[in-house]
């Protein structure tokens, strides 16, 4: 068995391929330095490394597991953001979210021997969700792999860096993504949701331009759209604790059950496209297709 595509005069690279290749990759890895792309960039490659069925090079990128991670498509592939709770103001993986992580590791991988969680930006773990993460790792389940990006190891505590391996591609980027206002992200979703509510298919276009104008802003206010449709599908089926946003219940009276759940799909199918690198200004477009589609089915 060989180990394909990797660069090997990179560091970071040089030893995640030689970690593959010994057949013992380690349950839970950090990758950090570099910018927020690279790093997302090299913890895809790696699953798919680990996923890939092919006997002599992995990754083959030509088996369906390959090409479904390639795709952003493969159920035992998941690659995490950090979202909004109901009481925070920003971005974040709060102990809740590292629960449903936990959750999630634990099921058996559906297609692949192996299930790849990769957690982007972990560095947005508070103190109290890294230690719900240490639990994950003081006993992981045998069939998943933990892959944590962030800027610097240095955001994580000792007890917890005492647990991986880390992987560094140097001196990191500067993450513009984590310098946007959370309340630009915010306007932007709700511009969108606004249109989508009052059925105005060119209001949703014109608010899609903030995107065209800001790439930066739209994989945050997928996020941000996300917990909207499914706040307003909790308050739909009444299993909403505490009260909804505003904007929320707006969508929770005037969009269809059917229709939140369309939008739902639609937003986790783009988000996947944005993982897989696919062309923002396409995926874009592509959004407003579905989302036109989502309200008038
Ligand atoms: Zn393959």
């Amino acid at each position: 068995m060989k180990i394909n595509g990797f660069d090997l005069s990179d560091h970071a690279e040089n030893q995640i391929a030689a970690a593959l290749n010994s057949g013992r990759f380690p349950h839970a890895v950090i990758i950090d330095g570099g910018s927020l792309e690279e790093r997302e960039g090299l913890a895809l490659k790696t699953a798919k490394a680990l996923v890939c069925e092919s006997e002599d090079e992995k990754p083959c990128n030509e088996c369906n597991h390959c090409r479904k991670t390639a795709l952003g498509m493969h159920p035992d592939v998941i690659m995490y953001h950090p979202r909004k709770e109901k009481n925070n103001k920003n971005l974040s993986y709060a102990v809740d979210y590292i629960r449903e992580i936990r959750d999630t590791a634990f099921v058996i991988p559906n297609e692949a021997d192996t299930k790849v969680m990769i957690l982007s930006q972990a560095e947005l773990m508070n103190d109290n969700a890294e230690n719900a993460f240490l639990k994950i790792l003081e006993e992981p389940p045998k069939f998943t792999e933990f892959i944590l990006l962030c800027p610097s190891k240095s955001f994580f505590l000792p007890t917890v860096l005492s647990r991986v391996m880390v992987y560094s591609l140097g001196e990191a980027a500067d993450d513009v993504s984590a310098n946007i206002p959370y309340e630009d992200i915010e306007n932007a979703a709700t511009s969108v949701v606004l249109a989508l509510i009052n059925s105005k298919e060119f209001e949703i276009v014109r608010a899609a331009g903030a995107f065209s104008a800001d790439d930066k802003l739209f994989k945050p206010a997928l996020g941000v759209m996300q917990d909207i449709f499914s706040q307003a599908l909790r308050v739909k089926y009444s299993a909403l604790d505490g009260e909804a946003s505003p904007i929320a219940s707006k969508a929770a009276a005037r969009l269809s059950v059917k229709a939140l759940l369309k939008l739902t799909d639609n937003i986790y199918e783009l988000l996947s496209a944005l993982d897989a690198r696919g062309n923002m200004n396409l995926t874009i477009t592509r959004m407003c297709t579905l989302f036109r589609a989502a309200i008038n089915e």
